[in-house]
């Protein structure tokens, strides 16, 4: 294969939102197409209408565009494969179970949700594993019409080899066999006329034709039926990769209940797309190396499925925080304003003095993992007076050094000279070498009169960015 025949797609079901495990499928797909020159598709798998929701393929799509993955073919972009949303192909699928009717490899069943329920208690009770009975497999072809006359709704189901073993190669996990015996006579098409998930799946991957399946592990097992399918229609089959599993801290499958799984709440607490696919492409897949730091442009050169990994990934918040603050800080000046523009305004900085909110930001940016993390740091900065109601603080401030310590810092702010961080340390480091008080002494009262807290940035820079008259005021306030 020349390696821009490869043709990979992302295939979600528009549940409500883009879970962090499918962004990872679809970076994963987005990659590895990249890779290799190859070309990618968005599919919209709708065809279970009872689990539709109202707008999720738009957030769908807006999510992923945000995390800068787009596709070359797909609902919004269109391509020469489409229709690229399921609930629009009906058709087609239709005319592939015919066939299969026609052909003998699949048959209608005609049992009812109450017979099925009946036979799966039957086996319960026997111990056996609950699955199809294969009722409708031996009906003749009289029956067949009898019920069809009297207008009897039906599925119709694979007729899946009873002997047997399946085996097929994964280029994640490698070797895979399966006994048919274990395999359910599946539905291809649904009572409602829809197809289900695996039939329309395999149609669409074909007919789209799909190089590579790359997809969770949570379909691992359906990859045989898929495979009788191919077979069925005399189709070659695509190449089957299974990502390993996202798990809790506690290795459980990764679940709501322990955190969020929606792209969209990551976005909304102001995580950076870049650190989100930084992190989520270590979610299975390493470098070789000790790299830990890649842009989309970095992973698209280096990904290979070779470096995936079978076992399940640990979703490590504190890592991917660590990832959210490394973005963060390497953020262009300009653009780490605007996304902490609300949280200046709510401090009553004056954002349209940009050169002084750059000036605060750029100070406070190692600071931040999260750009929300800024809120409580620009206290100090708001023109509002400095609260210091902390005992400890107060302590400090109250005792007879610290007050020398005030009054030699009021006396030379107020001398003329520069309001520079280099001067003000000087001016600082003067009061050490006159008054011969040092260390937490010397800088704990000031920059508590001038911060209103014990620990922050550098106080020289703070100190600049506040302004001689500020801090001035905020020292004579002590004192008074
Ligand atoms: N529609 C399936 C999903 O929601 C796609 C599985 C596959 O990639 O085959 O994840």
């Amino acid at each position: 294969m020349s390696t821009s025949d490869i043709r990979v797609r992302f295939a979600p079901s528009p549940t409500g939102f883009l879970h962090v495990g499918g962004l990872r499928t679809a970076l994963y797909n987005h990659l590895f197409a990249r890779h290799h020159g190859g070309r990618t598709i968005l599919r919209i798998e709708d065809t279970d209408r009872s689990r539709y929701v109202e707008g999720a393929v738009e957030n769908l799509l807006d999510t992923l565009e945000w995390a800068g993955i787009t596709f070359d073919e797909g609902p919004r972009n269109g391509g020469p494969y489409g229709p690229y949303i399921q609930s629009e192909r009906t058709e087609l699928y239709r005319q592939h179970v015919d066939q299969l009717l026609a052909e003998g490899k699949a048959y209608r069943c005609f049992c009812t949700p109450e017979d099925l329920e009946r036979s799966r208690n039957r086996q319960i009770e026997a111990k056996q594993d609950a699955s199809y009975d294969r009722t409708c497999r031996s009906l003749s072809e009289s029956e067949i019409r009898e019920k069809l006359e009297s207008d009897c709704s039906f599925t119709v189901r694979l007729k899946v080899p009873l002997l047997g073993t399946m085996q097929f190669t994964d280029l994640v996990r490698g070797e895979i066999s399966v006994a048919y015996e274990v395999i359910d006579d599946q539905v291809l098409l649904k009572s409602d006329g829809f197809p289900t998930y695996h039939l329309a799946n395999v149609v669409d991957d074909h007919h789209m034709r799909v190089t590579h399946v790359i997809r969770g592990e949570e379909w691992l097992p359906s990859t045989p039926k898929h495979l009788l399918l191919y077979d069925c229609f005399g189709w070659d089959a695509p190449q089957f990769a299974h990502l390993p599993l996202l798990l809790n801290q506690d290795r459980s499958k990764l679940s709501k209940r322990q955190g969020d799984v929606a792209v969209e709440d990551y976005r909304a607490k102001g995580y950076l797309p870049e650190a989100l696919i930084n992190f989520v492409a270590l979610l299975g897949w390493n470098p070789g190396d000790d790299r830990e730091l890649f842009t989309l442009h970095d992973l698209e050169r280096d990904f290979t499925l070779d470096r995936v990994s079978k076992a399940g990934a640990v979703f490590d918040i504190d890592k991917l925080q660590w990832f959210n603050a490394q973005y963060v800080r390497s953020l262009p000046a300009e653009t780490l304003v605007n996304i902490c523009q609300p949280w200046l305004a709510e401090a009553g900085i004056d954002t349209a003095d940009t050169a002084r909110c750059i000036s605060i930001t750029t100070l406070l940016s190692s600071y931040l993992s999260l750009p929300s993390d800024i809120a409580p740091l620009l206290r100090p900065f708001s023109s509002s007076p400095i609260i210091i109601d902390d005992a400890e603080s107060r302590d400090i401030l109250d005792s007879e050094i610290s007050r020398q310590v005030l009054r030699d810092f009021l006396a030379k702010a107020k001398a003329p000279g520069e309001w520079t961080a280099p001067a003000i340390k000087a001016m600082i480091s003067d009061i050490q070498k006159e008054s011969g008080i040092k260390g937490k002494a010397l800088f704990g009262p000031i920059r508590i009169a001038l911060t209103g807290a014990p620990h922050g940035p550098d106080l020289g820079t703070t100190a600049e960015i506040l302004g001689r008259d500020m801090c001035i005021a905020r020292a004579a306030a002590q004192l008074s």
